[in-house]
C-alpha cells in the first residue's frame, strides 16, 4: 500500500483522488490532469535554529540539511510603502543583496528549489536529473549541482545561455545543452522531457515536482514566522506560476496547525504584455492553448521586458494548479507593460535602495494596478515578492563564471538527440 520503506517524514498524494503516490512520482497513475503534493508528518509550524532555508526542513522533502547561506528574506517596508499609501507592507526579497541579509547566491528565488530537490531525488536513489530552464532556473541548479555533486543534464533555449553562470568554479557534474538559434523555454521543456526518456536520466518535473514548490513556499513560511500570521495578499510576477501554487500550499499548510485563522493571502499574479497566456486565460474563463499561433506567441516572447515570464506550457487548469489556487483565494491577475516594468524598477529603487529585476518590477507594477482598480485595500497586509535581481548586487562581491556549453543541438527534436545520442554513449 502507502507505506513507504525510505522514510517517514512525507507521503506523496494525488491533489485530486487522494491516493498516495511513489516518493518521485510526478503523475499519479490515476489522475495525470493532476499535481502530487506532500503531506508531512510533522502537522505543527516547527523551525530549527538556524537562519537558512533549512529552518522549515519539517515542511521539506528531504531528510538532509546543507549548509547555505540560501533562504528566504521578508522585511517591512517602510519608503515605499509610503509611498504607496499602504499601512503593512512587506517585500519578500529572493535576490542576493547581503544588506537586507538576502544572500541568494544566483540572485533569485529559484536558488528556494534547486538543494531541496537534488537532496530529495539523491536520498530515493536517482543518480542525476534532467531539466529545462529559461535561465535563472539553470543557474540555480548548475550553483547546486556543484554543491551537491550531482549530475545535472540542464538544457537552455540559446537566447537564455549568457545568463547561465556560478558564483563559483563551474564542476563536470554539469552539463549544459544548448538549443541553437531558439528562444522558446517549451521546446527546452519539451528537449528535457525526450532526453529523460531516452537515456533513463530522472525528470525534474517543474511544476510537478514538490521539492520545488515547497522550497519556494518557504517565503510564506518566513514571513508567517516573523508576522505571525498570514499576509492578505500575496503579489509576484509569473511565467509558470509555479510560485504562486507554492505560496498557496504553504498557506494551507500553516492554516491546518490551527494556530493561523487568517484566509489563505489573495494571489495578484503579474505577467508581461504582450506575452500574457495565464491572465487571458483566467479574465476569459478559457484554457491555455501553447500550441496555437507559435510563430506569434514568439513574436510576443520576443517583445517582453521580463523574458523568464514566457512559458508557453504553464500548469494552468490542472487539479491543485494555478487556476485552482486563484479560484480558491479569490485572487486576480495583471497584464503590465515593459514601460510600468521600468518605471516600478526605478521606483523600488528609489525608496527601497536596491535594485532589482524586471520580474520584480513587474510584481509591483501589479501592486500598483491592484491598489488602482481597489482590489487591493491600503489597509491590509501586503507581501510583495522581489523574485530576484540576478547580478546586479553579485558581481560586486563574487566572482561570476559562465558554465560551459556542452554541447549545441539543433532545435528540431530528432536532429537533437541524433546528435546527443553520440554524447550519452559516451
Ligand atoms: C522563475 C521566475 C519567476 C516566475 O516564477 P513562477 O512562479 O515559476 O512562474 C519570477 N521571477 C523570477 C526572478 C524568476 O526567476
Amino acid at each position: 500500500m502507502g507505506e513507504e520503506a525510505a522514510g517517514t517524514k512525507l507521503r506523496i498524494v494525488c491533489a485530486k483522488c487522494g491516493d498516495t503516490l511513489a516518493p518521485l512520482a510526478h503523475v499519479c497513475p490515476r489522475c495525470p490532469d493532476a499535481l502530487p503534493r506532500a503531506e508531512y508528518a510533522e502537522k505543527r509550524f516547527v523551525m530549527q535554529d538556524r537562519g537558512d532555508i533549512f529552518r522549515f526542513a519539517a515542511w521539506l522533502p528531504a531528510e538532509a540539511t546543507v549548509e547555505t547561506t540560501i533562504g528566504p528574506t521578508v522585511f517591512r517596508s517602510e519608503q515605499l510603502a509610503e509611498t504607496l499609501g499602504l499601512t503593512e507592507l512587506s517585500v519578500a526579497f529572493s535576490g542576493y543583496a547581503p544588506e537586507v541579509t538576502a544572500r541568494n547566491v544566483t540572485g533569485t528565488f529559484k536558488d528556494f528549489e534547486a538543494l531541496p530537490t537534488l537532496l530529495y531525488l539523491r536520498e530515493h536513489g536517482a543518480t542525476g536529473v534532467v531539466l529545462a530552464s529559461a535561465g535563472n532556473t539553470a543557474r540555480a541548479f548548475a550553483y547546486a549541482a556543484g554543491v551537491l555533486g550531482f549530475p545535472t543534464t540542464i538544457v537552455v533555449p540559446e537566447a537564455a545561455a549568457a545568463s547561465v553562470w556560478v558564483p563559483a568554479r563551474p564542476t563536470e557534474d554539469v552539463r549544459l545543452i544548448v538549443l541553437a538559434k531558439s528562444a522558446d523555454y517549451a521546446t527546452a521543456i519539451r528537449l528535457a522531457g525526450a532526453i529523460a526518456a531516452r537515456y533513463g536520466i530522472h525528470p525534474e518535473g517543474g511544476a510537478r515536482n514538490v521539492a520545488r514548490r515547497d522550497g519556494m513556499g518557504t517565503t510564506i513560511l518566513e514571513y508567517a514566522r516573523i508576522e505571525r500570521r498570514l499576509p492578505r495578499h500575496y503579489v509576484q510576477a509569473v511565467g509558470s506560476g509555479t510560485g504562486a501554487i507554492a505560496a498557496w500550499e504553504a498557506a494551507l499548510r500553516l492554516q491546518a496547525t490551527g494556530e493561523f485563522g487568517d484566509p489563505a493571502p489573495q494571489l495578484h499574479l503579474a505577467q508581461n504584455v504582450p506575452f500574457t497566456p495565464i491572465h487571458d486565460a483566467w479574465t476569459a474563463g478559457e484554457e491555455i492553448e501553447p500550441e496555437r499561433d507559435v510563430e506569434g506567441q514568439l513574436r510576443r516572447i520576443a517583445a517582453i521586458t521580463a523574458p523568464v515570464l514566457a512559458n508557453r506550457t504553464p500548469p494552468f487548469a490542472l487539479e491543485g494548479g494555478v487556476r485552482a489556487a486563484l479560484r480558491a483565494t479569490g485572487g486576480h491577475t495583471y497584464a503590465v507593460t515593459n514601460s510600468e516594468i521600468e518605471a516600478a524598477q526605478r521606483l523600488f529603487e528609489e525608496r527601497e535602495g536596491l535594485r532589482i529585476g524586471p520580474e520584480s518590477g513587474a510584481a509591483l507594477a501589479a501592486l500598483c494596478q491592484g491598489l488602482a482598480l481597489g482590489w487591493i485595500d491600503r489597509a491590509e497586509s501586503v507581501l510583495l515578492h522581489v523574485t530576484g535581481n540576478g547580478d546586479a548586487v553579485l558581481r560586486r562581491d563574487v566572482a561570476l563564471r559562465p558554465v560551459p556549453v556542452w554541447r549545441r543541438v539543433p532545435p528540431e527534436r530528432d536532429a537533437a538527440l541524433q546528435a546527443l545520442d553520440r554524447a550519452f554513449a559516451r
